[in-house]
């Protein structure tokens, strides 16, 4: 039986995960079940319905608890319904601070779902969240490196400051996973994840996670969970319970694929700047080191020297680099963020400059990998 003093590895593939009581399965079985069985009335055991409760869902969010170090998770049908669950803890008229370069979806469902009050700041600057900070603002919501510039925000900080003010401070932990980094041990009050990205890890599945170790905090997510009833299939939790088992050892090769990708683009003539907490002259470079590792995580940024056309010229050129949304595969992908992903605030001040390009670094051979840019970025000239 595992314990919370077992290490990371250890615990991805066994917490919540003890063999079936039924039939001894070693692997949580998909319990393919809307009902079930009631012993009698107000007699049952611990389910009874598919949106309050099933057992493969119960094991994933017992996992995800345990790698966060938090008492209670929940499972979402994707990270933007788990973003939701959190949002609706906000009441109407209570205002919120978000990163200016996060994930667009995030902008978008406040400020054309949700329709709650709040202002964009850069967030790595603590002055700049102080000057936009009112006597409403509630919650603060952080990326840690953001997407898609790798932005790094001091996650202690941010939860100290907004603490003090008497706010909850919000991390979204897709980016760096809790292989990486653990907000709610610095302090944060709630993690969310896009669990289709790195928890999943193979692009096969849609999923959210949230963490939250406060009962009071957990119980009304939790309320959003089985009421508004967002919840993902058994199948889908079995899928990112697989992927969870592995991702100890995914994010040491992401990070070390990354890594070696981040230098071999900044010595790249066709190369105008590359965006890597890893390199030593990104700007939250020491923060990143202090709060996240071992390693900066799979993403690298990176803007061409030629502008935009470089940029859009890159895109049909790589070979083993797919064209695609989404992060944190085992499959290497390119995107180019300013007309996909964040193509909603494309022409605001959250734009992404069109000469970005953003890699997810998967885990092929990374001499593969740097080959394949090295012949894209040669056929630019
Ligand atoms: C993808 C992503 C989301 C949204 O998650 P979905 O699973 O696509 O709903 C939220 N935050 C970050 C940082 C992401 O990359």
């Amino acid at each position: 039986m595992v314990t919370e003093s077992d290490g990371f590895d250890t615990r991805a593939i066994h917490a919540g995960q003890e063999p079936d009581p039924t039939t001894g399965a070693v692997v949580v079985p998909i319990y393919q079940t809307s009902t079930y069985a009631q012993d009698g009335l107000g007699r049952n055991r611990g389910f009874e319905y598919g949106r309050t409760a099933n057992p493969t869902r119960q094991a994933l969010e017992q996992c995800l608890a345990s790698l966060e170090g938090a008492r209670f998770g929940m499972a979402f049908a994707s990270g933007m319904a788990a973003e939701d669950a959190v949002l609706r803890q906000v009441a109407p008229g209570q205002h919120l601070i978000l990163g200016g370069d996060g994930y667009g979806g995030t902008h978008r469902l406040l400020s054309q779902v949700a329709k709650l009050d709040f202002d964009t700041v850069d967030m790595s600057d603590l002055a700049s969240v102080a000057a936009a900070w009112r006597d409403d603002t509630r919650l603060v919501w952080v990326e840690s490196p953001t997407n898609p510039t790798l932005g790094i925000v001091d996650i202690a900080a941010m939860a100290a400051f907004a603490h003090e003010r008497g706010a909850w401070c919000v991390v979204d932990n897709t980016f760096a996973t809790p292989f990486l980094q653990r907000p709610l041990e610095l302090g944060a009050d709630v993690v969310v994840h896009s669990a289709t990205k790195y928890l999943g890890g193979h692009s096969d599945v849609l999923a959210g996670l949230v963490a939250v170790d406060d009962p009071d905090r957990a119980q009304g997510i939790r309320l959003v969970q089985h009421v508004a009833g967002a919840v993902p299939g058994p199948l889908d939790c079995f899928l990112v319970l697989r992927g969870i088992k592995t991702l100890g050892v995914r994010m040491a090769r992401h990070c070390e694929n990354a890594a070696a990708v981040a230098e071999f683009l900044q010595g790249h003539p066709a190369v105008a700047s590359v965006r890597y907490p890893g390199l030593a002259d990104h700007p939250g470079h020491h923060v990143a080191a202090a709060q996240m590792g071992p390693g900066f995580g799979g993403i690298v940024a990176f803007t061409l020297a030629g502008g935009p056309g470089a940029a859009q010229g890159l895109l049909g050129r790589t070979r083993l680099f797919t064209l695609g949304e989404s992060l944190g595969g085992v499959e290497s992908l390119l995107s180019y963020p300013s007309a996909m992903s964040h193509a909603s605030v494309a022409g605001t001040p959250l734009g992404v400059d069109p000469a970005l390009v953003r890699l997810s670094v998967g885990i092929e051979d990374v001499a593969d990998l740097v080959a394949d840019l090295a012949q894209a970025l040669d056929g630019l000239r």
